[in-house]
């Protein structure tokens, strides 16, 4: 296996081709562990929305990858038993495209747009009063003789997706009706959520063996369940298929993802922070050049799941290793390490 493929384990962006992934997905709010604020938010908002007998309102979910935005759309279109389309916004390239899909949604429906974010400027154009007066402009003709004409749409719901809050244009957010942030899971909720998982793929795990997968899956259910299916082949190939602490940290091991849930390149850009540039500050692209990776794929995966175990820090120069990315590695920190200046 190389350094790539044992990488890609552990990145929440990678969605599994298998299906695996839909089968155990909650269906309902109430198959849902965690997000309990969410959860309690959205509860309230489907049942006015039901009394009301109106649509939904637009809603918007962000945060990392593989935290369960997709899920909770799916989940909203099961609660309002309504029809759910799925796009993304690099799939949809021109505003005919957009056209297109508006004008076959029926009343109550929902339009779940993941990376939302990444829509083009013409497209949002006609995604703003299509969403605010549920309305189509479309222009007729060309030159001096073009009209705009006005299609009635029926009354829809847009649930917006994305890993980039900071990057969805401000009108755009101003015309979502409410807008929720995904926390990662505590360990408890992960305990859960590999628990359930593992009856329904009818795995059989102790309880040990569950908290030790849910220790390195980063407090997010795509990877806990991707972890649990390779520690699963380990238990199948190499014991009695049963899933023990000891056969989970062996299978964690051979994946090079360690106690803390870190894998090779959560280390390599640690290491690439303290070694290669002396503790920081240093800024992102920097970074990602030095270690040969994707700029994107470190601020979505990589970087925020360091934040939230305080290896590192996000400062007005640029990012700063903290004394405890240096104790992790095993490094001596520098005696003159200071607490940097944070972003507010
Ligand atoms: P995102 O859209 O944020 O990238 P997904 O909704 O695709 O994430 O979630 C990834 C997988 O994690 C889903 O297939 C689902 O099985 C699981 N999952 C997500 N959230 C939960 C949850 N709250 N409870 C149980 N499983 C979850």
């Amino acid at each position: 296996m190389t350094n790539k493929q044992k990488d890609n384990i552990i990145d929440p962006g990678q969605k599994p081709g298998d299906g695996l992934d839909y089968a155990l997905r909650p269906k309902y709010l109430q198959d849902m562990v965690g997000q309990e604020q969410i959860r309690e938010n959205i509860e309230i908002l489907i049942s006015a929305a039901q009394h009301r007998e109106e649509a939904l309102d637009h809603v918007m979910f962000y945060g990392p990858p593989g935290l369960g935005k997709t899920t909770l759309a799916h989940v909203l279109a099961n609660e309002m038993d309504v029809n759910i389309k799925v796009t993304a916004g690099p799939a949809i390239e021109r505003a005919g495209d957009l056209a297109a899909i508006l004008t076959n949604l029926r009343a109550g429906d929902i339009l779940f747009v993941d990376e939302i974010h990444r829509l083009g400027r013409a497209v949002e154009e006609v995604l703003y009063p299509a969403m605010e007066d549920y309305a189509l402009d479309i222009i007729i003709g060309k030159g001096p003789s073009a009209r705009s004409v006005r299609l009635k749409l029926p009354r829809f719901t847009v649930v917006g997706a994305t890993t980039r809050l900071a990057l969805v244009t401000a009108p755009l957010r101003a015309r979502f009706g409410a807008v929720y942030r995904l926390e990662y899971y505590s360990l408890d909720a992960m305990e859960q959520i590999i628990q359930q998982a593992a009856t329904k793929l009818s795995v059989s795990a102790d309880q040990e063996g569950v908290r030790e997968i849910a220790l390195r899956a980063r407090g997010t259910p795509r990877v806990a369940l991707r972890l649990l299916r390779r520690v699963r082949d380990y238990a199948q190939v190499r014991a009695d298929g049963v899933i023990t602490t000891k056969i989970a940290q062996q299978a964690l091991e051979l994946l090079n993802i360690d106690a803390q849930g870190l894998d090779n390149m959560d280390r390599r850009v640690l290491q690439a922070i303290t070694i290669k540039f002396s503790g920081g500050p240093v800024g992102l692209k920097t970074i990602a050049a030095s270690i040969g990776e994707d700029p994107d794929t470190i601020m979505d995966v990589v970087e925020p799941y360091l934040l939230q175990m305080g290896f590192l820090q996000r400062t007005s120069q640029g990012r700063v290793a903290t004394r405890q990315a240096y104790v992790h590695l095993g490094l001596e920190p520098p005696k003159n390490l200071s607490q940097p200046r944070l972003i507010p």
